[in-house]
């Protein structure tokens, strides 16, 4: 059964009717441009075939009543008396949105609804993202505002950094807002403005998830931010964003060692971004699969988010005469890597780096093939 079916289905059987309509809003990952992001620098993602679906219909009431199919749970809440975050954090995410889109003075409607999807929870897909974006899109299909992809995004992310307490950037929800079919997305984190480009031809992306999790995750995080707002105070900048090749190569000798390989790092990972998308546009898949390759290596010596699954997941994939390239993906720790790979007999790439990986850590990993799909949309009627 699809995700879809699976939403339409649960909703016949609650509602006894057919839903008025169906959304969706994918998961992402992100191809390069990793810890880009807080520089005002450049990310590129595109949005996976992996997505959270709502099949709902509108209240006559301003009340929300959703179903969890993922969480076998059912909330309901009003749109004028918003219940503040619980333990059931999957719900506050639904007040959330409603609660920055209120904020940002959009007049909302109730509904009610199925929510299911198949974004993996917690992977590093950004199920979360998907979630908010599949709650604005349902709100957009029952009010009657204008939906703009950009705004969106804002309101979904301000609503995961002020009701869910997330400090995350500006990425997943603008990947899953504005995804393109068979596209990525360059984004750039400033001035939010974003351009496409194809995968290149006979390529798909895999992704390669070292079914390995550390806790390590937040408090390096913090330390890496820090570390780089203080290198570009450094230089007088307002972000590493500002800081090109020609002035780093003149001045690093100024920075400590550790703050030089990190601003090493966002410098050369921004113009290895901005790279990427030459390559895509060109349909060169080789150059992208080495500027993959040399962000990866960035990660790990440089930026030092890397750890020995990510590495061990990275070289199985590299050693490979099907893959392009292979980097480590997202904040980093454990969690997923990215694989450009050749479209042809990929079946037998991932069983071979399936092999490769469960030899060299004794892990499980888990390899899944993508496509590049849409953003935010109705797909029913
Ligand atoms: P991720 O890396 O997947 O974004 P997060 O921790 O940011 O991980 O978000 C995961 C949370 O989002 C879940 O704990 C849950 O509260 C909510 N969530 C995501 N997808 C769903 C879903 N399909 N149904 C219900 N809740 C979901
Ligand atoms: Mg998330």
């Amino acid at each position: 059964m699809t995700q879809r079916e699976r939403v339409q289905t649960r909703f016949r059987a609650e509602f006894g009717d057919e839903p008025a309509c169906i959304v969706r809003a994918p998961g992402r990952v992100n191809l390069i441009g990793e810890h880009t992001d807080y520089n005002d620098g450049f990310v590129f993602p595109m949005a996976i075939d992996r997505a959270t679906y709502i099949a709902l219909r509108p209240r006559a009431d301003n009340k929300v009543l959703a179903i969890s199919l993922d969480m076998d749970d059912r909330r309901e809440f009003a749109l004028d008396a918003l219940p503040s975050p619980t333990e059931t954090k999957w719900i506050d995410y639904l007040v959330g949105v409603a609660w920055s889109l209120q904020e940002r003075g959009y007049d909302l409607r109730g509904w009610e609804g199925v929510v299911g999807g198949d974004v993996p929870i917690g992977s590093g897909l950004s199920s979360s993202a998907a979630l908010e974006l599949t709650t604005a899109r349902a709100f957009y299909e029952v009010s009657a505002f204008e939906w703009d992809a950009r705004s969106m995004a804002l309101a979904c992310q301000a609503a995961e950094n002020a009701w869910l307490g997330v400090q995350c950037g500006i990425m997943d929800q603008m990947i899953s807002a504005a995804g393109l079919r068979d596209r990525a997305l360059l984004i750039d984190c400033r001035s939010l403005e974003t351009a496409s480009a194809p995968l290149p031809p006979d390529t798909v992306m895999v992704i390669l998830d070292t079914n390995t999790r550390r806790g390590l995750v937040d408090s390096a995080y913090n330390e890496r931010r820090a570390q780089c707002e203080a290198a570009a105070r450094h230089f007088g900048v307002k972000a590493l964003r500002d800081v090109d090749g020609d002035l780093f190569a003149r001045r690093k000798q100024e920075l400590a060692p550790v703050m030089r390989a990190r601003a090493r790092h966002v410098i050369t990972e921004n113009e290895r971004t901005l790279r990427a998308r030459a390559a895509m546009l060109a349909g060169d898949a080789a150059t992208l699969g080495q500027l993959m390759i040399a962000s990866h290596i960035s990660l790990r010596d440089d930026f030092e988010v890397s750890s020995p699954a990510l590495d061990a997941i990275v070289a199985c994939a590299n050693a490979d005469a099907a893959c392009y390239g292979a980097r480590m993906t997202g904040a980093g720790f454990g969690g997923c890597a990215v694989a450009l790979a050749g479209a042809d007999g990929v079946e037998s790439f991932l069983a071979r780096v399936g092999a490769c990986y469960r030899d060299a850590t004794g892990n499980e990993p888990i390899l899944t093939v993508t496509g590049a799909s849409r953003g935010a949309e109705k797909i029913y009627p």
